[in-house]
């Protein structure tokens, strides 16, 4: 499932590629990804021009001229495509754009747990979509006090805290328990019985293991999650415990183990990790 690793990296690469780009040829397929009906998305996207891109979490903000916003969520598989020019549309695919130079972009999600949504900006204060969406945490104005203190009034393990989208946007699964094993805490420890320095460690775990998954185009698990160009993150191959319950540890060789926390699977090292 992309997590903010994926997300970014497609945001940087849609704006870098089609932003001042025009939306010719829109035309969408009703799907239940779409929580603006089919015809009010090809009539309000036809002919607008992509200014920029943004991301509040895992979901892309797409503004265009005219006021308006594609808010788009990968869900478990969506993706979206860059094609050249006269290629057939891969299947499952909801939206299709083409573009001036004649390159088609599509919007697909064959499991359909994505959303695609047009809003007008004045409405998106209040969306449901971005309500509860917390701080981000690529976002460097914060620091190690402030992150700490978001953890005051939360209980609960650590991880579950890690994934509560209103503490920190972005964060799933499989980079929440990348990010303990690099601050070395367990998955399973109480949110409020670490101590400063182990917060401190937390809070640069999160910044520096993320940004290091962004510089490598993310991860992708069973081709799920692919960029704008259909290749596939690279950060797969650094990935020290998710999926290798079982394997030592990369740190001190120990033999990793697996537990449950919030009904998620972890896996965590029950050495290096306390
Ligand atoms: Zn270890």
């Amino acid at each position: 499932m992309p997590e903010l690793p994926e997300v970014e990296t497609l945001r940087r690469q849609v704006e870098g590629a089609l932003a001042g780009t025009v939306w010719e040829r829109v035309t969408a397929v009703p799907a239940s990804v779409f929580r603006t009906p089919a015809r009010d998305l090809q009539d309000g996207l036809a002919g607008a021009r992509l200014l920029r891109v943004g991301r509040r979490g895992k979901i892309l903000l797409l503004a265009f001229d005219g006021g308006q916003t594609l808010l788009v969520h990968l869900g478990m598989s969506g993706q979206l495509l860059l094609c050249p020019p006269v290629s057939p549309p891969p299947r499952h695919h909801h939206l299709t754009v083409g573009l001036e130079d004649g390159r088609m972009l599509v919007y697909r999600d064959p499991r359909r747990f994505g959303f695609v949504r047009l809003a007008r900006d004045a409405d998106l204060s209040d969306l449901r979509e971005l309500a509860g969406v917390g701080h981000d945490p690529l976002d460097g104005s914060r620091s190690w006090e402030e992150f700490a203190s978001g953890f005051a009034g939360r209980a609960g393990a650590v991880k579950a805290v890690l994934l509560q989208q209103d503490m920190l946007a972005g964060i799933g699964n499989v980079y929440a328990d990348e990010i303990l094993h690099e601050a070395r805490v367990q998955p399973t420890r109480g949110a409020g019985t670490l101590t400063p320095p182990e917060k401190k460690n937390l809070f640069h775990a999160v910044r520096d293991l993320l940004a290091r998954a962004v510089s490598l185009g993310g991860t992708s698990f069973d081709e799920a999650f692919v960029d704008l160009f259909g290749r596939p993150g690279l950060y797969g191959m650094h990935l020290k415990v998710y999926g290798r319950s079982g394997e030592p540890c990369t740190r001190c060789h120990t033999r990793l183990k697996e537990a449950t926390v919030g009904g998620r699977s972890s896996v965590f090292c029950p050495h290096c990790q306390v």
